[in-house]
């Protein structure tokens, strides 16, 4: 699971501008301990999609998706799949790769490890119960300063998986600025030849219904913008 032939890290591209402190916690170090970010592959991004399922916003990026016939990664949190079973099962259904945010959105550098199991596990039930299939990738929540929540998630057999690619998708109102954003960093990364992981939130950890039309308009754009020329994956396709 440690084998560096698919952990990639890849240097900080950037930090995101704006004045939310989330954007503080960006993941451009290996000081994190070993997890996949996104490996050497020309031409491939893979948007993910985090703090959801949301009831008011999932059901139209799901239907954006198959719109541009492309497959994503959902990290959800327990919390909100299991008050939205039927909405996990939709996402599952439609082909999409589901993963493991946490129960509650804590952040785990703060938490023992007895928390971050629970937290963990705890979610894993719940996917697996509802989705109906194994849940093999974690993303941890602020993306984790301390290298304990990936340990742990990978004692229970997941993959941890960062990004490289995220802008303050969360709280900006501007879909075009969002995406904006995010395709000078995606073209610096295709640039130099490295696939890219892109972090949208279709949900809110605060909020299980957050306003979250910006980040569907900006995965909108950005699907009409690469779809021809470049290929979207799913987070497990780089893995061997
Ligand atoms: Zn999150």
């Amino acid at each position: 699971m440690a084998s560096l032939g698919w952990i990639v890290g890849v240097g900080a591209v950037g930090l995101a501008a704006g004045g939310c402190a989330y954007a503080a916690m960006w993941p451009g170090s290996r000081i994190f301990g070993d997890a996949l970010i996104a490996p050497r592959r020309r031409g491939e991004l893979a948007l993910t999609f985090d703090d959801g399922p949301n009831p008011a916003w999932t059901p139209r990026l799901l239907e954006i998706l198959a719109s541009h016939n492309v497959h994503a990664t959902f990290f959800l949190l327990g919390s909100h799949a299991q008050a939205e079973p039927e909405l996990v099962r939709r996402i599952a259904a439609a082909g999409h790769l589901i993963g493991n945010h946490s129960w509650s959105h804590p952040n785990l550098a703060l938490s023992g490890r007895a928390r971050i199991r629970a937290e963990l596990t705890q979610t894993c039930d719940v996917l697996e119960q509802v989705a109906g299939m194994q849940v093999r990738y974690f993303r941890p929540p602020f993306g984790a300063r301390r290298p304990a929540a990936l340990a742990v998630a990978r004692e229970l057999g997941m993959v941890p998986v960062l990004w490289n690619a995220m802008t303050s998708d969360w709280c900006d109102p501007s879909g075009e600025r969002i995406a904006a954003r995010l395709m000078a960093r995606i073209d610096r990364l295709l640039k130099r030849g490295w696939a890219a992981n892109i972090v949208l939130h279709d949900g809110g950890h605060l909020d299980a219904a957050a306003y979250r039309a910006p980040s569907l308009a900006a995965a909108g754009l950005m699907l009409g913008h690469y779809k021809r020329s470049h290929r979207f994956v799913t987070v497990d396709t780089w893995v061997a």
